[in-house]
């Protein structure tokens, strides 16, 4: 069933924390050396009650305008923490937990406190988290990102930029900022197969990222041929389909169980 409109997502969506609706899945981010999962990128989920599953797309632009996204990104972040210190103390060999940022949350004044206060309750080593922002997140209010990312940088949290090649980044800010990782939009994943000049784009990335002492990490990994392609160009972490789609959180204990076997 479709919502009538933004207005009835925005009056569901603040009810949806209050009655659990709320749920998050983890995908495995691989690294293509060694075949090992580094990571696990949480995702939102959204079962609605009578609407079903929300897909973010639909749903987190419209918690962002209303403001709503900062509760949810709380719950989100307090979520994750808590179940990357469970796995860690199950002994399962996790390296980071990776949450999405949205800009709204950066900027907010207690963005730093607030996450600090949940690494300090939830128990997390601020090294096994990682944060994913956008480009524009960077770009946009560069002298404010400069000063929060290099307060993570000092704590430890690591930071990834996502969906990186769709915004537009200004290189030389990029060199600045003290940044871990370089993750390539999925739209240039998927032209490595569909389109003759679609890897030009890719390597160039990968070797922008390499020169930048970032780690590159290919999203939205679906063939064996793109795989093919991102280890021949050295890339160096991958996600996607091919490997894991999101899964819920016990079946990536599951997928984690294995590199431990
Ligand atoms: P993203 O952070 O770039 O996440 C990757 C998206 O690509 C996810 O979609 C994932 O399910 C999907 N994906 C992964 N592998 C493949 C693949 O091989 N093929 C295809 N076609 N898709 C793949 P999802 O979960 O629908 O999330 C969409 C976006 O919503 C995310 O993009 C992120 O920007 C946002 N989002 C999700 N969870 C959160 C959250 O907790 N907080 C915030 N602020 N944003 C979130
Ligand atoms: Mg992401
Ligand atoms: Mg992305």
């Amino acid at each position: 069933m479709l919502f009538r409109s933004r207005q009835s997502i925005e009056e569901d969506l603040r009810r949806a924390l209050k009655r659990r609706e709320f749920t998050l899945h983890y995908q495995p981010k691989i690294n293509l050396k060694t075949g090992a999962i580094t990571g696990a990128e949480a995702l939102l989920r959204w079962t609605h009650p009578t609407r079903g599953s929300v897909p973010p797309l639909k749903f987190i632009p419209v918690a962002e305008d209303s403001g709503l996204i900062l509760p949810i990104g709380a719950w989100v972040m307090r979520e994750a923490c808590t179940q990357a210190r469970a796995w860690l103390d199950a002994g399962l060999p996790l390296t980071t937990m990776a949450v999405n940022v949205s800009a709204v949350q950066f900027r907010n004044e207690n963005f730093l406190e607030d996450l600090f206060a949940t690494l300090g309750e939830t128990g997390l080593d601020p090294e096994f988290l990682e944060l994913e922002v956008t480009e524009s997140v960077l770009m946009e209010q560069r002298e404010l990102a400069a000063s929060i990312l290099k307060t993570l940088r000092a704590k430890g949290v690591q930071v990834s930029v996502d969906d990186f090649g769709t915004g537009y980044s200004s290189l030389s800010y990029l060199q600045q900022f003290p940044l871990d990782a370089l993750k390539i939009d999925q739209s240039f994943i998927r032209r490595i197969t569909t389109n003759p000049n679609g890897t030009t784009l890719v390597s160039a990335i990968i070797r922008m990222g390499q020169s930048l002492n970032l780690r590159v990490v290919a999203e939205g990994v679906e063939t064996a041929a793109d795989l093919a392609f991102l280890k021949a160009q050295q890339c160096d972490e991958a996600q996607g389909y091919y490997f894991s789609r999101p899964v819920p959180p016990g079946q990536f204990a599951k997928l984690l169980e294995v590199c431990v076997s």
